[in-house]
């Protein structure tokens, strides 16, 4: 009874029914191609979201979708009580592509659980319960997540419910990390790049410093690529940039190509904790998300969606900075890494910009407040990338204030 829903109609039961957890863009999609969206009246939208960094290989690819309808006619689940073929087949896929020393794999169904596993392996591995985290970082909604996420908007009014393991350290200074360092400390957990805070790049050599402060107090490193992998920084995985190899990795977002599915690698090592009972669930690594998964791997490798989302993101990033110099009172600072990037905004222009973008039909999400977060499908087109910098070049151009156009 409900086909072909209006727009009305989809905001009529959804505030009727579904919690208000999200403050929604006044639009529904219902189709979607590539970098393209279309909403419920058929108008077009440029997607520089991607779902959230979902969307690597954009929305309904072919690859994606095939295996999807091939694996829906053979089996959808039969829980992990058994050896299911898909999972299988993905952890071999996966395997090759992690970085250096990881072997094990452990699937879930979101970033969250991902991180929530990644700290309890890592507090059975080590027999120690503390974790270092940094400030600014985000790194999921549940408990032991949300205990690790650096900033106080998203765990305001939750007290006791949150495991007061983690302390926070300035994300990029590795001195304040040394100073946390002991004996007690299990793991560190970091985001080789922070998405949810802003897209802030360590500075070079920091990973590299990190990595040897872990081993030098016995603690794990924890490297979250739940936003930062999958090709999104112009490798697999965004730790490959700087050369250093987490003892624990976790993945989800575009690993299942729009389907929801999770991971935790770790070093067989570690992975030795997670032993008959200690860790679980009912969804994880099911059938139908392992085929989508494997689809993506296949075609990630086959396409080398990483070098092309580097080419782009670099063609991109320097348009963007060569702008940024034409309109310093609108840009601040342009920064990220392949398509993983932040247009930094003075006051509420972010949020102005948006809003402008909408109402010419290209999607953009904004973190931090002022931090224009460009996160769009690695297979963009450079057309479609071009059609961007234009909105955002006329919203400059409308914006600066005349005194400061260079
Ligand atoms: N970790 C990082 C780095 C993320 O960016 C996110 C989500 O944005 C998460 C964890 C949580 O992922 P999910 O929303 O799938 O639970």
């Amino acid at each position: 009874m409900y086909d072909n829903m209006d727009m009305a109609t989809v905001k009529s039961l959804d505030s009727q029914h579904v919690m208000a957890t999200y403050q929604r863009e006044d639009v529904a999609f219902v189709r979607g191609k590539g970098a393209v969206l279309w909403d419920t009246e058929g108008k077009e939208y440029l997607d520089m979201v991607g779902g959230l960094a979902v969307c690597g290989l954009g929305h309904c690819h072919p690859a994606v979708v095939r295996a999807l309808r091939k694996q829906a006619g053979l089996l959808l689940h039969t829980s992990n009580l058994y050896y299911i073929q898909k999972q299988a087949e993905l952890a071999a896929r996966l395997a090759p592509l992690l970085p250096k020393g990881l072997e094990k794999i452990f699937f879930c169904n979101s970033g969250t659980e991902a991180v929530e596993g990644a700290l309890k392996l890592a507090v059975l591995a080590t027999g120690r319960q503390g974790i270092i985290a940094a400030e600014n970082s985000f790194h999921g909604r549940t408990a032991a997540a949300l205990a690790a996420t650096g900033q106080e908007k998203y765990r305001k009014g939750l007290g006791g419910l949150l495991p007061v393991l983690a302390s926070f350290v300035k994300y990029g200074d590795a001195e304040a990390l040394s100073a946390k360092m002991g004996p007690d400390i299990a793991a560190v957990i970091l985001e080789p790049v922070q998405g949810e805070g802003g897209v802030v790049v360590p500075p070079d050599g920091y990973l590299e410093q990190v990595r040897t402060l872990c081993d030098m107090h016995g603690a794990l490193l924890i490297l979250d690529e739940v936003q930062t992998g999958m090709g999104r920084t112009g490798k697999m995985f965004c730790c490959e940039h700087s050369g250093v190899s987490p003892d624990i990795m976790t993945m989800a977002k575009a690993l299942g190509g729009g389907v929801p599915i999770g991971a935790i690698a770790a070093t067989a090592k570690v992975a030795a904790s997670f032993t008959p009972g200690t860790h679980g669930s009912t969804f994880g690594g099911n059938p139908l998300a392992c085929a989508a998964a494997c689809a993506v791997l296949d075609t990630m490798v086959s396409r080398d969606i990483a070098a092309a989302a580097a080419s782009k993101g670099e063609a991109l990033q320097r348009k963007l900075s060569a702008l940024m110099k034409r309109y310093p009172a609108v840009i601040k600072e342009v920064r990220g890494r392949g398509l993983m990037i932040g247009i930094v905004m003075e006051g509420e222009r972010a949020k102005a910009f948006k809003a402008a973008a909408f109402s010419s039909r290209v999607l953009v999400n904004v973190a931090a407040g002022n931090v224009v977060r460009l996160l769009p499908p690695l297979v963009i087109t450079r057309k479609q990338l071009a059609r961007f910098y234009d909105v955002l070049e006329e919203f400059c151009q409308k914006d600066a204030p005349a005194e400061q156009c260079l």
